[in-house]
């Protein structure tokens, strides 16, 4: 593909080629803005249901001949694409940079980028052997797995092409063809780490479609797909849920989240207020599975209120391309107004803004100060729903079993942390409902251990060797 766009240089070389390959001309796409500042930084072309039939017509046929390649080979060229994401992962980063906002450093658009290779990898590397079932004399049953057929890999935008990677790779390694749809906020990310990846792959093996909401609406119900990896809101959840009806589509669903976590009495709050502060503020709060509501036993409660303001106040936001940067910009303006709501709301109810809560708009359009609230109540929206941004409640309690019962009492269930005595919090753990549940920290993600919701934050395991069964037909086997 051809460009006119901007120039796109970063401090450290740019986004450079990478994102000429992938953009269009402007008279072909849609202007894709910087988060940090709304200056155009390429064009994404708006594909239509038309071109997705072609995509998913051409994924089809592609699948025999890529599921006959087998495990080795697909393995092999896997490793080749990780290489060739390494390769460029600088270029990549620049462009999630823009694109999405996060800063370049820390937890940032250089982790994600870096992140693509490794899960690739991941997937390419996880044994998953037939399992024997049954043997006795004379028979035998095994459970087998075979590919699927065509999977759809539906993204968002808050770490686009990380999370295409955790659809994508498992979808290859086990001899599925894949047509990606990146969330139309951030589709230059997703194509970028696509066209890494295809400089290696056989034609047709992954083909990207890069539209709007019909686009992902055609893609969940179409007769011709097997599988749906779907990771946004739970909203759009449901809407895929229905759609399925139809096709009888497999599906993945990983949802929203509204995280509680749990600081028990007599936690070492000088030694966890950082990773209470980063488990909440990572990518400035745009992770699904980040702590969005944070318990604290009324004994110490002051205590990590102010440690937590502490930081937010120190704390350099600005562009993600700064390399100073710790916090950057909200990156769309309806996630910048849900935000604004949401604070200028709990205010209203009487809650105490003790750091932010207003704008950074001296830096740009979508900027938010980082924000602690305290002094809430749980039927407040900020604490009753997915902020999905650089604001933190923080919630008194004074009876542990009160807090578990209060951290459980919301429709979503995809992670949750407990901070204080290992023991203790091992305990408490046992007792909530989340897919994950964290101890003394929150978020982190190993591509070798299952990832997922329960209740209303989806269904279905990514990572490791359930996320290659995820993707993958099991087959028994009787001899
Ligand atoms: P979204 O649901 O608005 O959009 C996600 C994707 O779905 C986009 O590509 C969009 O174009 C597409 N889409 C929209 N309507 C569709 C339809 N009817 N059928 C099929 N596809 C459709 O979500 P978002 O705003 O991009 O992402 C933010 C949300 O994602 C947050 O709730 C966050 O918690 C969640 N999330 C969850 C995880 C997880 O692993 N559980 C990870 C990241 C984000």
């Amino acid at each position: 593909m051809t460009t006119t766009t901007t120039e796109a240089t970063g401090p450290q070389g740019g986004a450079g080629s990478l994102l000429e390959a992938v953009s269009v001309r402007p008279e072909e796409g849609r202007p894709i803005p910087d988060a940090a500042t709304g200056e155009t930084i390429g064009y994404a072309p708006v594909h239509t249901v038309d071109d997705l039939e072609a995509a998913i017509a051409t994924a089809r046929a592609a699948q025999p001949a890529w599921a006959q390649l087998g495990h080795a080979e697909r393995s092999r060229l896997l490793h080749l694409a990780a290489d060739e994401v390494e390769a460029h992962a600088e270029e990549l980063a620049q462009i999630i940079a823009r694109e999405q906002g996060k800063p370049l450093a820390g937890l940032g658009a250089r982790f994600e980028a870096g992140g693509c290779a490794v899960w690739i990898r991941s997937a390419a590397d996880t044994p998953l052997e037939p399992e024997v079932l049954f043997e006795a004399e004379g028979t035998r049953s095994e459970l087998r797995y075979d590919p699927l057929g065509v999977v759809a890999a539906i993204g968002p935008w808050n770490w686009p092409a990380l999370i295409a990677m955790w659809q994508i790779a498992p979808a290859l390694r086990m001899g599925n063809t894949v047509v990606a749809k990146p969330s139309e906020y951030t589709p230059l990310s997703v194509l970028a780490v696509i066209e890494l990846i295809n400089r290696h792959l056989p034609e047709g093996v992954l083909n990207a479609v890069s539209g709007d909401r019909e686009v992902g609406a055609a893609i969940a119900a179409h007769p011709d797909v097997d599988k749906v990896m779907f990771t946004g809101s739970t909203r759009t959840g449901r809407e895929i849920v229905k759609a399925s009806a139809h096709n009888l589509a497999r599906l993945t669903l990983e949802l929203g989240g509204n995280d509680p976590g749990i600081v028990l009495p007599g936690a070492d709050v000088p030694a966890l207020a950082e990773k209470l502060f980063w488990g909440a503020f990572i990518n400035t709060g745009q992770t699904c599975a980040a702590l969005k509501r944070l318990y604290v036993h009324e004994s110490q409660y002051d205590e990590v209120v102010e440690a937590l303001a502490g930081i937010a106040q120190q704390l350099p936001m600005g562009p993600g391309v700064d390399e100073s940067s710790a916090l950057g910009p909200l990156t769309t303006d309806q996630q910048f107004e849900i935000v604004s709501r949401l604070v200028d709301d709990a205010r209203s109810r009487g809650a105490r803004v003790v750091t932010g809560g207003e704008p950074a708009s001296e830096l740009g359009p979508r900027f938010y100060r980082a924000t602690i609230v305290a002094d809430i109540d749980d039927d407040a929206p900020l604490v009753a729903e997915e902020q999905f941004g650089p604001v933190l409640p923080v919630v008194k309690y004074s009876d542990v079993d009160d807090a578990v019962a209060r951290a459980n009492a919301s429709e979503q269930g995809l992670g949750a942390s407990v901070w204080g005595d290992p023991e203790e919090a091992l305990a408490v753990a046992d007792r909530i409902q989340s897919g994950t549940v964290w101890i003394n920290q929150h978020g982190s993600l190993n591509p070798v251990v299952p990832f997922g919701g329960t209740k209303a934050s989806g269904y279905g395991l990514e990572f490791g060797a359930h996320g290659l069964k995820a993707v993958a037909a099991p087959k028994v086997v009787t001899v």
